[in-house]
């Protein structure tokens, strides 16, 4: 991990104060997960890098939170125009770095550019309110102001989306940002740096950093940073959340996932069983609501499968920049060995094998994987129960919906779920009683808007307010009440027990 310098390549540099920095005392490699070759190097910052970035973001932030949020608003218009016009330059490198296919890089851009979107109605957004006359003469109105200095910390598989989930609507409520993306794919937030910066921001405003444990521990522990985002997996997430409380910092810890779609008998099944391949598969199963596992409800079943089985063998795998191809590589060749060996555990566990992606036909270069398909999988399976993150689709029988909606609340992971059904009635009793953050009818990726909140519940979420939407104006901002009184001649004398005011 150290030694790339001599492989002479490219630097993707930390961003401080609107400039690049390339020096440090530790590298990390990039690699094309499509050619399974290194093809950069990263810098890995260490507690004094992340002082510097945070001493910038400090720096920047007094004349940031005063600057009017209609100002603050035209930088994110001109932002979100240069996103639009860089969309496929970003979803290019998102390609390069995490290996999903072009247009779903393409779309999982356009997701981020519709928090921008959403990020440029913040004078709306920080409106108060205001009671007059709370008592004789007294007035009582709030204020949201902005927390101070934040981070954000990214997982590998939405290298533009996830940071675009947190940095424009945080600075688009007066704090100054320092993102840490996954060290795999950090070249996408420096674009996104650079191109703010072109829209107007101040220098300082966002700074981003690369690394592994050494940076994030340095962020969480830095007195000078107020609140922290995350999106990751799940025992990173419970760590960052109990150790930013440990610090004081506001906290939303995003994990990981294990999505059920239940299919009942009267769905029709042709159009489930499409929707699932895509939930499934999409991005190569690396995506946090991914559908991983379907709970096929009695007569279900059996065409079901028949339907996946067919629909999966039909999945091209090849370069995401390749013509024609359904699925890329998965991000690293250890996460691809990993996959695999689940494969192993599956069948040595006594599920039935449909479909071994293990034996399919998938370039040699590369960390490609087939996809996998297992029937008759019981809830104790470690299949079942882990979040594999791969082209694996796990199906388990139950005979009622009752039975469907009781596995599902069992599970300690509550992202997303899906139905598929006809019955208005049965979608309803499911929407009702499923424990889960993010609800698909026949939407196999209910993957809420922008101007909606995205969240689990459970081991999907530590913390308590959810990504974009209003609920993010409320993790990156700081209510004040303010009461007012304005004395003149008829004001009443000051007294010394409890004001009541009335
Ligand atoms: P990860 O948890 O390994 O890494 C996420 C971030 O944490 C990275 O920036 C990484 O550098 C950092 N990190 C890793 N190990 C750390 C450690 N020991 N201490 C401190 N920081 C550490 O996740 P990943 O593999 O990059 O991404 C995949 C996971 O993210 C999956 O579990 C997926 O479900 C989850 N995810 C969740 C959502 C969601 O919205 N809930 C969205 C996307 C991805």
């Amino acid at each position: 991990m150290n030694k790339p310098a001599e492989l002479k390549l490219g630097t993707v540099p930390v961003w401080i104060n609107g400039k690049p920095v390339s020096t440090a005392k530790r590298y990390g490699e990039v690699f094309n997960p499509a050619s399974g070759q290194v093809t950069k190097r990263v810098v890995f910052s260490d507690a004094s890098i992340v002082d510097a970035a945070v001493k910038a973001a400090a720096a920047a932030l007094p004349a940031w939170r005063d600057t009017p949020p209609l100002r603050r608003a035209r930088v994110m218009q001109k932002f979100l125009q240069l996103l639009q016009t860089h969309q496929k330059d970003l979803a290019r490198i998102v390609t390069d770095e995490h290996g999903k296919t072009l247009p779903d890089a393409i779309g999982s851009v356009q997701r981020g550019i519709e928090v921008v979107e959403f990020a440029c109605g913040i004078p709306h957004l920080l409106k108060g309110e205001y009671a007059e006359n709370v008592g004789t003469q007294v007035d009582t109105h709030t204020v949201r102001q902005p927390v101070g200095v934040c981070a954000g910390i990214t997982p590998f598989n939405f290298p533009v989306m996830v940071p675009l989930w947190m940095f424009p609507m945080a600075i688009a409520c007066g704090n100054s940002f320092i993102l840490k993306p996954s060290e795999k794919v950090p070249s996408a937030s420096l674009r996104m740096a650079e191109l703010f910066q072109e829209a107007g921001l101040p220098d300082g405003v966002l700074n981003v950093l690369h690394g592994d444990k050494e940076a994030v521990d340095a962020i969480l522990a830095h007195p000078g940073i107020q609140a922290v985002s995350f999106v990751g997996s799940t025992p990173i997430a419970r760590y960052i959340y109990e150790t930013c409380a440990r610090h004081g910092k506001r906290v939303q810890a995003l994990g990981g996932a294990k999505n059920h779609a239940v299919v009942l008998p009267d769905a029709d099944l042709e159009f489930a069983a499409d929707a699932l391949i895509g939930a499934a598969y999409g991005s190569a199963g690396e995506r946090c609501m991914a559908i991983s596992a379907v709970v096929a409800v009695g007569a279900a079943g059996d065409p079901l499968i028949r339907l996946l089985e067919k629909k999966a063998k039909a999945i091209k795998v090849g370069a995401g920049d390749a013509e024609g191809v359904d699925m890329g590589p998965l991000v690293t060749g250890p996460h691809r060995d990993k996959v695999a060996g689940y494969v192993e555990a599956g069948l040595k566990e006594g599920a039935r094998l449909v479909l071994d992606g293990r034996g399919s036909a998938v370039p040699k270069e590369g960390f490609f994987l087939g996809t996998s398909l297992f029937d008759h999988v019981k809830p104790e399976m470690s299949i079942y129960r882990d979040e594999i993150f791969g082209p694996v689709l796990v199906v388990l029988r139950v005979e009622t919906l009752d039975q469907a909606i009781e596995l599902v609340n069992r599970n300690p992971y509550a992202n997303g779920t899906a139905i598929f059904t006809e019955s208005g009635g049965a979608a309803r009793r499911f929407e009702n009683e499923i424990q889960v953050g993010m609800v698909g009818v026949n939407v196999p990726i209910p993957v809420p808007v922008a101007y909606f909140s995205f969240g689990g519940w459970k081991s999907s979420l530590f913390g308590d307010l959810h990504v974009h939407g209003v609920e993010s104006v409320k993790f990156y901002t700081r209510t004040k009440v303010v009461t007012t009184r304005w004395p003149h001649q008829d004001t009443p004398a000051p007294g010394f027990h409890m004001p009541t005011l009335g």
